[in-house]
Formats: structure tokens, sequence, C-alpha cells
């Protein structure tokens, strides 16, 4: 039933999907269908026939903030990562479909010599996971230059202001089902070659305190109010503390890397391994930043 009706609505999609293979991580079972709509129109015709149908699924961008159980997941995983279409008009003012890579948008509004997206030089992902993420950087958030989401929710297109969103620290307040269709972003003109210099320093940064070479999934935890996450990991020892093919990383205490042969279940107990140290030795509730989804 399912396969046939996304023949019939033209999607393109895989059955049996190993989601090791999409996850920054590269961990993760099998996923029932990975479907990957082009367009918007393709996209809310897919949760409307998933959802007539009450098949379960779920929506990812790039898969750079999110673990995929070992046991794989019974869904249909909408990948939004082809529906990637940007426009920057002269007002910088920049409409970008949900799967838009945030890099790119950041390197085109550069280009353009449009201030204020430097910050995400490095954040892989699409600005739809960006968005739900409020992912950040060197002292801005996505929230700092999102002005309206469209989305499609119950059925319906909805289009919401930032501050309806309510943003917080790597949160929005996006409800279950809601999926980000587009977003209206608002930049400032700026000067090409500044902007230009700090995103290679925001880059050069990264290269040097980041373990990049390697598969790994961005942060892991949250910063605790107190101390950073990955400075409070290193004090702990755990810095390449192992289980398995997983590893905190030597370079970055806050990140988890992927030796090669990783299971999604050995990144789990070195992430419960970091929680229950900090809380028994230092107090600290470590709360994850990562999705884990299966
Ligand atoms: C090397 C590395 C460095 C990183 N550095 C940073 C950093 O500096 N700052 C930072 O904030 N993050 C960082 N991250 C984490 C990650 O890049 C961001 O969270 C990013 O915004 C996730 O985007 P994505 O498209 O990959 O989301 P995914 O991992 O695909 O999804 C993340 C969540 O967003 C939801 N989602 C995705 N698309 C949509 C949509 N269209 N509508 C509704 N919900 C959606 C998913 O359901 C999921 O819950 C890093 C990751 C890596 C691997």
């Amino acid at each position: 039933m399912i396969k046939s009706g996304l023949d019939k609505l033209r999607i393109e999609y895989v059955s049996d999907f190993p989601m090791s293979r999409f996850t920054w991580l590269r961990v993760g079972g099998n996923a029932n269908y990975a479907i990957y709509p082009s367009s918007i129109q393709q996209l809310t015709n897919l949760i409307s026939f998933l959802s007539k149908m009450g098949y379960p699924w779920i929506v990812l961008g790039e898969g750079s903030n999110t673990i995929i159980l070992d046991e794989g997941i019974e869904k249909a995983v909408i990948i939004t990562k082809k529906m990637k279409a940007i426009e920057i008009k002269d007002s910088g003012e920049i409409v970008a479909e949900a799967g838009a890579n945030m890099g790119t948008i950041m390197n085109r509004s550069v280009r353009k010599g449009f201030a204020g997206f430097e910050f995400a030089a490095g954040i892989p992902g699409t600005i739809g996971g960006g968005v739900f993420m409020n992912a950040g950087a060197n002292d801005s958030e996505v929230k700092d230059v999102i002005k309206k989401v469209w989305l499609f929710i119950d059925g319906k297109e909805e289009v919401v202001s930032r501050r309806e969103l309510n943003f917080e620290y790597r949160k929005s307040n996006l409800a279950e089902g809601a999926v980000v269709m587009k977003v209206l972003i608002k930049l400032d003109r700026g000067d090409r070659k500044l902007s230009e210099k700090k995103v290679k320093d925001y880059l050069d940064k990264r290269n040097k305190t980041q373990p990049i070479k390697m598969s790994n999934t961005g942060s892991i935890f949250k910063n605790p109010d107190s101390i950073a996450a990955g400075k409070l990991i290193e004090e702990l020892g755990l810095k390449g503390y192992e289980i398995g093919g997983a590893q905190i990383s030597e370079l970055h205490g806050n990140f988890i890397v992927n030796r090669g042969s990783a299971k999604a279940s050995e990144v789990l107990k070195l992430i419960d391994v970091a929680k229950e140290n900090a809380y028994k030795l230092r107090g600290i509730i470590l709360e994850p930043e990562v999705r884990i989804l299966g």
C-alpha cells in the first residue's frame, strides 16, 4: 500500500534504508522508508498521504544532530535535504526551503555582501533542522536571523513569526508533527571582506578544537549554566574514554566520535557514563543536545 502510494506520488524513496549511511555519526539500523521530497508540494503531498494511511513518519534534514538506535526506526523517514532552493533578495531577505544547507546559505549571503549569518560557518545541517534546534555558535543563533517560518502542521500550512517559536538555547517550541517547509531570514548589508575574515576565523577555530576528520554528531550535551560540557567532561578525565567503536573525543570532551565500527548502543553507553560521572562527582545534570530517535 505504502509503496504503491509513494510510486504514485513520484517521490524518490528507498525502503529498508540503513540510517548509518545517512547520519553524520554513521550509526543506526534501518528505516522502513527513507523518502526524499524535492519540493514543498511533494513534501505536503507526502505528509498528507502518510497521515491519511496512518503510517508513522518523522522528518530529518541532514542527520547531523541525530542518533538513530541500532534497532532502526519503524517509520517513514522524510529527508528534506533535496528541498534546497535559496533566494537572496537585494533587501537582505533570504527565502530558503527547509532542506537548504546552512553553510550554503551562509556562503551565498556573504558573497552577496550581507552580514549576520557568519556564525553558521561550520555548522552542518539544513535550515529546517537549524530552526528546530535553534542552532548556534559564536554568540549567535538561528533565532537572531529568522523572521518567519512556514510550517505544515495537522494537514495545514501555517506561517509563524520568530516570536511565536519561543526560541531558547538549542530549542524551539515546534510542536510534534510540525514541519518546517520554508523560512524567511533577514540580514543587513555588510562588508564582504570582514565577513569572509570572520568565517575563516570561525572555521580555523573549529578545525583546531573539534574532531572534524572523524564521524561525529556535534555537541552531545547542552552546556550547563556553570561550565561548558566539554570542559566538565575533560575535568572528569573522560576524554579518550572508549566503549567498542565509540570514543569520547580526545580533542573535545563534548564530542563522541565513531572510530569506524561504532554502534548506537555504544554511543548511548558513553553518554550514560558522562552523565553519571557529571552527576556523581560534580552534582551537574547533563542534558543531551543530540536527538536520539528510533
Ligand atoms: C561537526 C558538527 C558540528 C556541529 N556544530 C554545531 C554548532 O556549532 N552549533 C549547533 O547548534 N549545532 C551544531 N551541530 C549540530 C547540528 O549541525 C545542528 O543541530 C543542525 O542544525 C542540525 O541540522 P540537520 O538538518 O542535520 O538536523 P537533523 O539532525 O536531521 O534533525 C535534528 C532535529 O531537527 C528536526 N528537523 C529537521 N528538519 C526539520 C524540519 N524541516 N521541520 C521540523 N523539524 C525538523 C528533526 O526531526 C530532529 O529532531 C554540529 C554537528 C556536527 C556533526
